[in-house]
């Protein structure tokens, strides 16, 4: 691990001042410290930020305001959660390790770079880690990249579980910087790779992620997170769903669907929504509309799998949550 100095912030203002000039803050660290010991990440100065007031979990109206620095455990077990909010809690515990998730902050799950492997090896080519030199992934190991929104520069998907539950229930984040607080959606925090995928997030310098707010609503109640993946534990999503639904008098009155695993960054799946608002909630409209889960998909040489695994995990997590067998 290379040299760099650490400061320790115990207010918003004073965390933001010191990250203008080039510092990075640090929470969890279970991302950040990890890339630092293989060098991928070489940061000069730490700004550690766990001395803010940002871990209170309330609920406001309907709403359910989440701090950033709480930690995914206590998201998790926290009984308002567990009420309004149930797949968060459950996207959380498939998200990470006990010992990870104890540790990890929900800003810090947000911001964590990508698992392609070659974003870690420093002798491969990779625009991510370093831009303008190739991306070996493209004709490489792909079988766990993205097969919609990667570009010819970048393939590499978001690994975060919790991130594509927020999508799916419409949350909204808001930040701090030296100007004051802007709120915008969960879903607008991830960049499309493009030409750029070196640049992963909408943050401007210095800004810091304060609080997450989930709202409410019958959907909540019936909804769930699926994750298929290589093993049953600590290991990233091939291809994960969030889904929500709320049924009334036999129809769809309200769905949400999002994917991780998938996509370049945490994707909803608006058209898969809009096909099955005002179907009833049987295997015939889900299938129906998870098939059009992929189009525009573009899968790599290790990757096809995905375009037909995408479709059936929608499904499974529909009749899940539907009740549906
Ligand atoms: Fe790097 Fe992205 Fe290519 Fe992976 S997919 S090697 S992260 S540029």
């Amino acid at each position: 691990m290379l040299p760099f100095t650490l400061e320790t912030a115990s207010t918003p203002e004073e965390a933001i001042r010191a990250a203008m000039t080039g510092g990075r803050y640090i929470a969890g660290g279970t991302t950040l410290v990890d890339l630092m010991r293989e060098e991928v990440e070489r940061p000069e100065k730490l700004i550690d930020i766990n001395g803010l007031s940002l871990n209170t979990i309330a609920v406001d109206g309907k709403d359910l305001v989440i701090g950033a620095l709480s930690r995914m455990s206590e998201v998790a077990a926290h009984t308002d959660v567990l009420r309004l909010q149930p797949l968060i809690a459950e996207s959380l515990i498939e998200g990470a390790s006990p010992q990870l998730r104890n540790m990890a902050s929900m800003g810090g799950n947000l911001l964590q770079r990508c698992r392609c492997p070659y974003f870690r090896m420093l002798d491969a080519a990779c625009n991510k880690r370093n831009p303008g030199t190739g991306c070996a992934a493209i004709e490489g190991l792909n079988a766990g990249h993205a097969i919609l929104g990667a570009s010819a520069s970048c393939a590499a998907t978001h690994p975060s579980d919790v991130a594509v539950a927020l999508i799916a229930l419409d949350a909204t984040m808001t930040v701090q910087g030296l100007e004051g607080e802007r709120t915008f959606p969960v879903e607008e925090l991830f960049l499309l790779p493009g030409d750029t995928p070196n640049l992963e997030h909408s943050l401007n310098q210095g800004e810091l992620i304060t609080r997450i707010r989930v709202p409410g609503g019958p959907h909540t109640r019936s909804a769930r997170y699926l994750k298929v993946r290589d093993r049953e534990s600590y290991e990233f999503a091939l291809v994960s769903a969030a889904v929500a639904l709320h049924v009334q008098d036999g129809i769809i009155q309200d769905v949400r669907v999002a994917c991780g695993g998938v996509g370049t960054r945490p994707w909803r799946m608006r058209a898969v929504e809009n096909a099955l608002k005002g179907r009833a909630p049987d295997n015939t409209s889900f299938s129906a509309a998870a098939k059009l889960s992929t189009e525009g998909a573009s899968p790599l040489s290790h990757n096809h799998y995905k375009v037909e695994l995408l479709p059936r995990t929608i499904v499974r997590a529909l009749e899940m949550a539907g009740g549906v067998q």
